[in-house]
């Protein structure tokens, strides 16, 4: 059996763009939260919790379970799903996906299906040569699409990788770099380039003295790993069961492709023998079962078939951890007249441990817009992060940290680099948040009709 390499598709990996920051749970060695770590920031008796769970998963103990995380929106339930996930490991499959995105659709059990098979990882060892290191830099050639003006796409990489007895610059192009960028790799990670095929794997991170200690990623010693720069390594990689079936469907029916159907119609059979080779491979320890997190938001919009779709699921050979999210307290069972808490079924609710989720303090608030800047590389002086902070606790944290690509535009316009609270207090203005946004046109309607 031959596997080739299928390129990642990127459903579902919209909104992680938005999260990029959080690299695990943030825990100590007891499983303690530490207040700011691995890029999150408070809820420590959730991220606790989700430490639990990691244990429960790790001991094979997560069978016919999920989770369930309950709070107020915009308190980080989607940030904690993620965090799940990387704190399973580096590569585990992430998905998610909202109550209203499964409703809204004619195929419910197709898109759940897909999502769960998205969510179910193989990883898999090769003998490959690499180029393998730690990043010391990183550098892209950015141009804009020859049809969208409005996005850039890189040209070429310019890579510094090191290890402990050697330093080489690599010269990308531009399809190793939109894989760079796509795997939001950055200065301090462990990567290795695939020599022959190009291919990019993200390995994991060098951990420096502090980062350690205050999770914050201050990237000055670096441990790095052993060897040359260019080596025959073991590469894992990890693959999905959508990965596989869409592969597999190819293969069978090459005519419905170019029909335009697409992947979309991977067949029952399909999926059978996928999950039969599968098997197969982890029997001989080819491979590894990497259970994933599927994150369903909003699922109080869900209705009974989707519910009895996810127990059933939770019951397979192959389950990812289903982790749903909700805003919600008493509220109708969608299709039904029956109210229930978090409008999900009894029979649903035993299966879930539930996670709260509460509001953020003005101090976390401001913790967070500070993580979040050093990662999209916006400079924020003291007074704009106050300001900023003041903005996340009176509207939204979300609100708060769309206005820093503004402000630190408006604050370059100025010549500055650093942004002050007067930049903030500028896009405040031009921009509204959703509240304001919804009241404006409800004020409005009737002049509009
Ligand atoms: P929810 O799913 O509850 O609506 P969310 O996870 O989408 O919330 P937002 O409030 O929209 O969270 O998050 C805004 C930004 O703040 C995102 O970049 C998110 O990753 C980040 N964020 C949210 N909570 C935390 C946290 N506890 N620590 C660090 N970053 C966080």
């Amino acid at each position: 059996m031959v596997i080739e390499e299928i390129p990642k598709t990127s459903k579902g990996e919209v909104r992680v763009g938005f999260h990029t920051h959080i690299r695990g749970l943030g825990l100590d060695e007891k499983g303690r939260a530490k207040k700011v770590a691995d890029g999150l920031v408070g809820q420590e008796e959730a991220r606790e919790a989700l430490g639990l769970v990691v244990e429960m998963v790790r001991e094979g103990r997560m069978a016919g379970r999920g989770v369930l995380i309950v709070g107020p929106p915009g308190t980080g339930k989607t940030a904690l799903a993620i965090a799940l996930a990387k704190e399973l490991g580096e590569d585990t499959p992430f998905v998610a996906l909202g109550g209203s995105e499964i409703m809204g659709s004619p195929r419910k059990s197709e898109v759940l299906m897909q999502a769960m098979r998205r969510a179910i990882g193989i990883r898999i060892k090769e003998k490959r040569k690499v180029y393998e290191g730690v990043v010391k830099n990183l550098k892209f050639k950015m141009v804009r699409h020859p049809y969208n003006p409005y996005v850039k796409v890189p040209r070429e990489a310019i890579i510094t990788l090191e290890t402990e007895d050697d330093e080489k610059e690599l010269r990308a192009d531009e399809e190793i770099a939109y894989q760079l960028l796509q795997l939001g790799i950055r200065r301090g990670d462990v990567i290795a380039i695939d020599a022959d095929t190009g291919r990019v794997y993200k390995i994991g991170r060098a951990k420096s003295k502090e980062e350690e200690s205050s999770g914050i990623k201050l990237i000055k010693e670096t441990e790095l790993p052993k060897g040359p720069v260019f080596k025959e390594t073991e590469v894992v990689h990890t693959l999905t069961l959508h990965d596989l079936d869409t592969y597999y469907a190819a293969q069978q029916a090459p005519l419905s492709l170019l029909a335009g159907f697409g992947p979309e119609s991977v067949s029952d059979e399909v999926r059978k023998q996928v999950d039969k080779l599968v098997s197969e491979w982890l029997k001989e320890g080819k491979g590894e079962l990497v259970p994933g997190v599927l994150f369903i938001d909003d699922a109080h919009m869900l209705d009974l078939e989707v519910f009895s779709f996810l127990s059933r699921a939770m019951e397979k050979e192959f389950a990812p951890i289903i982790v749903l999210a909700t805003n919600r307290g008493m509220a109708k069972i969608r299709g039904t007249d029956e109210v229930a808490p978090h409008g999900m079924p009894l029979d649903m609710l035993d299966r879930l441990l539930i996670v709260r989720t509460r509001p953020y303090t003005r101090d976390e608030i401001e913790e967070i817009v500070r993580i979040r800047a050093e990662e999209e590389g916006v400079k924020l002086s003291e007074d704009a992060v106050k300001k900023l902070g003041e903005i996340g606790e009176q509207r939204s944290l979300r609100y708060a940290i769309h206005l820093m690509q503004p402000a630190r535009i408006v604050a370059h316009r100025k010549g500055r680099e650093e942004v002050k609270a007067e930049d903030v207090e500028e896009v405040e203005k031009k921009f509204v948040d959703v509240k304001d946004s919804v009241r404006y046109v409800e004020e409005l309607k009737d002049k509009f009709l």
